[in-house]
């Protein structure tokens, strides 16, 4: 495998159920009680929130990505506070 076709490791947004009409009038989701259900990545980009579909062999793998994403994230906040803490320690002597 090439690295460009690899798996992302890490992916930013959230995976979620998503459940809409398709707009046909003859379809069972139109009197809105059947609705079609799709799998997709929620993610804001440029202020707006954007949705992409998931392949069903992809969904798994999307979410590990994304909570993998979430732990460095909250590695990284962690890091930056204690490193701010540690400023604010200096400067208060
Ligand atoms: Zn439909």
């Amino acid at each position: 495998m090439t690295p460009d076709s690899r798996f992302p490791r890490k992916i930013r947004g959230s995976v979620v159920v998503q459940r809409r009409r398709c707009g046909k009038q003859s379809c069972r989701c139109s009197d809105g009680t059947q609705l079609h259900e799709s799998i997709v990545l929620s993610y804001s980009q440029g202020g707006r929130n954007r949705t992409v579909m998931l392949a069903p062999q992809d969904v798994a793998k999307v979410r590990v990505a994304v909570e993998r994403y979430r732990s460095a994230q909250a590695d990284l906040e962690a890091e930056g506070n204690a490193g701010l803490a540690a400023l604010l320690a200096r400067r208060a002597r």
